[in-house]
């Protein structure tokens, strides 16, 4: 039985090597491998939206029609020693590494196709494929750990044969797989799939890529610069929802694994990296506790006047039940409670960063309370309360609400000419249905001809600096950012402050502030 299905390999591989030779896929200048530069790596295939078999041939064809830059697929070792395409240990309940191939080979996958060799499917990921990456996963072997390094040294092996090599990346759980591999080809590309080792070990360790599950991104965000410093790539698996998909697309992840490459592809078009926006400084609040320091001051500067719009709130300073990071966002909340003289404590954070020009991207929800008025704004870098050079230092609103006109967001810009106290600010409003049940993308988009402020995809304000100076455009310097929750004021307090309504909550999922270089 061995003999056949070693004569039937090898006349595959006949077949393989003429082939390749007429093609000369590799290793001829004029027909070079351009990968894919997107970062979409189809997680088993591309199977979910056309109801293919994961890791069938069928669903690798289709990850190399829709380009994505890889596509991944398990491999295993048959007791017989045939390498084949199958994620869990057994296939149709027959153990893999106990079953010889004909036995399991006797059911096919759902689309009537046979179960694929590793041969059948490096054959089919060579055709035709000169941009998706073959993401090749060896499985751990149950049997042992040599058993393991050998099933992936017979696969560094086979692909070599194929002269495949440049097409593939391996991963693994096992580490010592991937340091196998590298003995037997230290040219290859190996990314580590357990997560439990840094950027820089890895590194160390001559592994190239830490391909980890996008929560150990976020428990450790700081690896992904020290992944960039190191020159690993990164990776992450497998992300299926459009959020986690947008904060890796922001980061910039060379590779993005998921079982919707389609819906990845749709987010990457629409992320502000595809508009050439660089990240420079996030808050993604995955943390606990009080805000980041590094990130955020206080501001109580205008507690004792009522930051002249006699507002009724005390903003404190440490406090956790007015400032507070958990659960993947920052909770400001104003809280009926005598403070200070004041009637409500609650809190202004400042980024201590400030930037000028650039997009500014909170995902906020706001809270319905007649009485609040949270904003979203940016004053000048260096800029104080008391300066009492408002407004013709400038100031840049992205977002106001007030509780007693529910779902009706302002944006606006003052100067010295345009401003509120005299009705004359450059203002605009638009209706954000569920502002205050759901989270939206309050957005500024400045550079120093214009800037536009945009709700998710609605973009409601524009302001084009008409070359008049300063006291109509003040804004060719670095602002800072302000989070806060007024209540009452000259403007929330149109309509009373409805108490029994407290505590009010201003949630903030992410603060993303992007340039261009
Ligand atoms: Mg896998």
């Amino acid at each position: 039985m061995k003999k056949t299905q070693l004569k039937k390999q090898t006349a595959h591989l006949l077949f393989i090597s003429i082939w390749i030779a007429s093609c000369s896929f590799a290793g001829n200048a004029q027909n070079k491998i351009s990968f894919a530069t997107n970062p979409v790596v189809a997680h088993r295939g591309a199977w979910k939206k056309n109801n293919l078999p994961q890791n069938s041939v069928a669903s690798l064809k289709q990850a190399i029609e829709l380009k994505c830059t890889g596509s991944e697929f398990d491999v295993r070792m048959t007791a017989d020693d045939i390498l084949i395409i199958n994620h869990d240990p057994e296939y149709n309940k027959l153990p893999v590494e106990k079953s010889n191939y004909k036995d399991l080979a006797a059911f096919k996958l759902s689309n009537g196709e046979k179960l694929p060799t590793l041969l059948e499917y490096l054959k089919a990921g060579i055709k035709n494929n000169n941009s998706t990456r073959l993401v090749c996963e060896i499985k751990p072997s149950e049997i042992s750990k040599e058993c393991g390094k050998a099933v992936a040294e017979k696969v560094v092996k086979l692909v070599h044969k194929l002269k495949a090599d440049p097409l593939l990346v391996y991963i693994s759980f096992d580490y010592d797989i991937l340091k196998r591999i590298k003995e037997v080809d230290p040219k290859a590309s190996t990314q580590y799939l357990g997560g439990g080792k840094s950027p820089e070990q890895l590194k160390a360790d001559g592994i190239n890529g830490a391909d980890f599950h996008y929560s150990v991104f976020v428990e450790h965000p700081t690896w992904i610069e020290m992944a960039k410093k190191n020159t690993i790539t990164l990776n992450a698996w497998t992300v299926n929802e459009a959020a986690d998909m947008d904060w890796l697309i922001s980061n910039n992840f060379g590779f993005i694994t998921t079982n919707e490459p389609e819906l990845l592809f749709e987010r990457i078009k629409k992320s502000p990296t595809a508009n050439g926006w660089i990240l420079k400084w996030s808050d993604e609040f995955n943390y606990r506790g009080l805000p980041d320091s590094t990130k955020w001051i206080y501001d109580t500067e205008g507690n004792s006047s009522g930051w002249g719009n006699n507002e009724a709130q005390f903003y404190t300073v440490g406090k956790k039940e007015n400032a507070r990071v958990e659960n993947g966002k920052l909770d400001i909340t104003a809280i009926r409670e005598d403070i200070d003289g004041h009637s409500y404590s609650s809190a202004r954070l400042n980024s201590k960063a400030d930037w000028q020009f650039g997009r500014v991207e909170v995902r906020a929800k706001l809270p319905a309370g007649v009485g609040t008025w949270p904003a979203i704004w940016m004053m000048p870098g260096g800029w104080s309360y008391k300066d009492g050079n408002w407004p013709a230092i400038g100031e840049i609103d992205i977002l106001e609400h007030v509780g007693y006109n529910l779902n009706v967001v302002h944006a606006s810009a003052h100067s010295k000419d345009y401003q509120w106290q005299k009705g004359t600010q450059r203002t605009a409003v638009i209706t954000v249905p569920g502002a205050t049940e759901n989270f939206h993308n309050y957005i500024l988009e400045w550079t120093s001809e214009v800037m536009n402020i945009c709700v998710d995809d609605s973009c409601y304000f524009t302001y084009k600096n008409e070359g008049l100076g300063e006291s109509k455009w003040p804004y060719n310097k670095p602002f800072y950012l302000i989070l806060n929750l007024a209540v009452g004021g000259v403007w929330g307090n149109v309509k009373g402050i409805e108490e029994a309504a407290f505590p009010q909550i201003l949630e903030f999922e992410y603060v993303r502030v992007y340039q261009k270089n």
